[in-house]
């Protein structure tokens, strides 16, 4: 069966998977800054035998395919490569060696797992039909990301179905997976409110229009678009992080107040309302006051949908595979993803594979100095790719070849 065959190539492999794992770990590079880590995807792509590979695409990824040049389904996978702004404090040996940039996210392992898959396959193509896409994105973790300009490339409009996986740190490593059906993570808005009211001096409110005390009242106005003007049962998250007002005088009412925050929501029409919502609070409840307000609203990366049929089918495979208490179901995440653009053009699922490390005392969460991970986890992803390959590109029985 060809899902043995990959899975033995992939266990054979592991040692450099993990050897490259580690040269990334060692040398994160920032969003959309990616050169050495491109450089380093494309030799190891070609050392493997690959020729079919676009670089630059989106401003920054590489799409490596596989071609059986036989008809069959199209299938993409996904990995991200980009570090973060984060000062590594592990103890490992593979420690980061860029000042203030690390791997804390796991996207080392992401990476590392899908040039193993990609080597494992591309000697058994004579057994393939369709065609694979292997993408590398660049920049997931800063706005705009990687994936927005991949997908607006076109190069992906042929998928038939496209997936990806996220190393979940937070977890000791047990082997399992987790899936969500429907919308899995959230959309990640963020928006400025300015409020232009009149300064004036402390003692006499009455010749001024004080914008702390109306930003002060719209904070409170803007919570009940959660609590009281969307359906409970869909989450959503409004947080104002900054309330600015005045510079520092005790007795001087300023001029203009600033606020800030994010919106996190999972149904797009949700997304909509909060937005609007915003705008027309903070117009109106200015207006009360006579004062004047501005909203900045911007859109982020859109909530993940998983489209429950793909989803189901990696539950399916890999229950079928590794028993039925190797898939477990994943809470809903207010965090955001950038995987969510392929998913609002192609069909797919975005899946968590267990991942942290059993020896840490602590486990530390994704962005945090102290992140680690288990590296089993890459070879767990790479075999839930490995049966979606043998399921969608496997020739079926009395097919002509
Ligand atoms: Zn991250
Ligand atoms: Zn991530």
């Amino acid at each position: 069966m060809l899902y043995e065959k990959i899975a033995e190539a992939l266990e054979v492999q592991f040692e450099e998977t993990v050897t490259n794992r580690r040269y990334l770990h060692q040398h994160p590079e920032l969003s959309f800054q990616e050169i050495n880590t491109k450089r380093f995807i494309k030799d190891k792509l070609v050392s493997y035998g690959y020729t079919a590979i676009a670089e630059e695409i989106g401003g920054g990824g590489i799409l490596a395919t596989l071609d059986s040049g036989k008809p069959g389904p199209v299938i993409g996978f996904r990995a991200d490569f980009d570090g973060l702004a984060v000062q590594e404090e592990t103890e490992l040996s593979f420690q980061s060696t860029q000042a203030g940039v690390m791997h804390a996210c796991g996207h080392d392992a992401h990476t590392a797992g899908l040039l193993s898959i990609a080597r494992a396959v591309l000697p058994l193509r004579e057994e393939l039909v369709g065609k694979l896409v292997f993408i590398f994105q660049h920049a997931e973790e800063v706005p705009p990301g990687g994936a927005k300009g991949i997908v607006e490339s076109g190069l992906l409009d042929d998928l038939d179905a496209v997936y990806g996986w996220h190393v979940q740190g937070d977890d000791p490593y047990n082997g399992k997976i987790y899936i969500h059906k429907g919308y899995a993570m959230a959309a990640t808005d963020a928006f400025t409110i300015e409020i232009q009211g009149k300064g004036g001096h402390g003692a006499s409110p009455h010749t001024s229009i004080d914008p702390a005390v109306i930003g002060a009242y719209l904070i409170q106005q803007l919570q009940t678009l959660v609590s009281r003007r969307k359906d409970p049962i869909d989450p959503a998250v409004l947080t104002i992080a900054t309330f600015k007002a005045g510079e520092g005088a005790h007795n001087v009412i300023s001029d203009q107040a600033i606020i800030s925050g994010t919106v996190r929501t999972l149904d797009p029409e949700v997304q909509d309302m909060i937005e609007q919502g915003i705008t027309d609070m903070t117009e109106n409840v200015c207006k009360a006051h006579q004062a004047t307000g501005k909203v900045k609203y911007e859109r982020g990366y859109p909530s993940v949908y998983n489209y429950p049929d793909e989803t189901t089918l990696v539950e399916q495979l890999f229950k079928e595979k590794f028993g039925e208490d190797m898939v477990g179901d994943m809470p809903v995440i207010m965090g955001g993803e950038d995987f969510a653009y392929y998913l609002k053009k192609k069909p797919g699922s975005f899946f968590f594979v267990s991942g942290g490390s059993v020896e840490q005392r602590d486990l530390f969460p994704h962005h945090h100095g102290k992140f680690t991970l288990d590296e089993r986890s890459m070879l767990t992803g790479a075999k839930a790719f490995a049966l979606l390959i043998n399921h969608y590109l496997t020739k079926k029985v009395g097919e002509p070849v």
